[in-house]
């Protein structure tokens, strides 16, 4: 049987080209959605040539409202796709401080706002089909933000958490979510934000085709987040542990002690 179709998001490129050619070779037909129609067109009939998939392109600039809305109608009415990959993201050339608020903005639309409803349209047309899977590109900066520039930290940080409750909220519907978080990895997403992405040790930095097949591993044993480059599995769990350990102490009537004005400083 098919495995169906895949809409990946950023397929013109970088990780999201990569991940078009393995899941087209795992039998996928494919959904292709960026901006650079040549790209996307090079790209489409390479795999339809290669792999014999069927592979529609689909252009949309996600900061756009109307051409987001285009991927969405096309997620909601497309009977075959049962795989959502949201992975088209940029980074800042600049900080918070130095970088003009439309510019921000531009960084949310398409890191936080573009993924959100995208895998909201996944849910509901994945729930009423009951079957489906949404992978979201997010970051281990979403656990490190003060190794890069915190607001780029915080949209991957965003989709980590968007993650880990949307998987929990639709286990029970057949949908799998997961949260894939890359460290380093050679693409262009660092030249296109003014960095160097050679300043980096050769090895902090992973080949997208090595993250990508292991992210699809993961995807594979049904993990909700994958940390491709974490060799310690055991600190992931550990911080999971912690948190969920503490979950049960975070909602209270009364503040903790700590925090108690204290008859003496309430008269000062
Ligand atoms: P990339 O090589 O720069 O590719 C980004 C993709 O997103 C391109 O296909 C680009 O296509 C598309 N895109 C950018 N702006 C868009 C827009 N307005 N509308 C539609 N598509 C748009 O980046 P990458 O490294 O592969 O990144 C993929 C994902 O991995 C991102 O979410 C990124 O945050 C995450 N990630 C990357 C790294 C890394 O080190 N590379 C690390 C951690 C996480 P067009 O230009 O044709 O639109």
């Amino acid at each position: 049987m098919s495995p169906g179709t895949a809409l990946i998001t950023g397929a013109s490129t970088g990780i999201g080209a990569i991940y078009a050619d393995r899941l087209a070779r795992r039998g996928r037909d494919l959904v292709l959605v960026a901006r650079d129609v040549t790209r996307l067109e090079a790209l489409a009939a390479r795999l339809r040539s290669e792999t014999g998939a069927r592979v529609d392109v689909l252009p949309a600039d996600l900061s756009d409202r109307s051409q987001l809305a285009k991927v969405e109608a096309r997620i909601a009415s497309d009977e075959t796709l049962t795989l959502l990959v949201n992975n088209a993201g940029i980074s800042l050339e600049g900080t918070l401080i130095d970088t003009p608020a439309v510019t921000i903005e531009h960084l949310i639309a398409i890191n936080v706002t573009a993924p959100t409803l995208l895998a909201g349209a996944a849910v509901r047309a994945f729930a009423a089909r009951g079957a489906g899977g949404i992978i979201n590109l997010s970051s281990v900066l979403a656990l490190a933000p003060e190794m890069f520039d915190g607001t780029y930290s915080a949209t991957k940080a965003f989709i980590l958490n968007l993650t880990q409750g949307l998987a929990k909220e639709v286990a029970d519907k057949g949908i799998r979510v997961q949260a894939v978080l890359p460290g380093a990895t050679r693409t262009e997403i660092w030249a296109r934000s003014g960095k160097d992405i050679d300043s980096f040790p050769a090895e902090w930095v992973m080949d997208a085709s090595d993250l990508v097949d292991a992210a699809l591993l993961g995807f594979d044993r049904g993990e909700t987040v994958t940390i491709p480059p974490l060799a310690d599995e055991a600190k992931w769990h550990a911080i999971q542990e912690a948190r969920l350990a503490m979950a049960s102490e975070l909602s209270r009537r009364d503040v903790a002690p700590r925090y108690r004005v204290s008859a003496e400083s309430a008269a000062v």
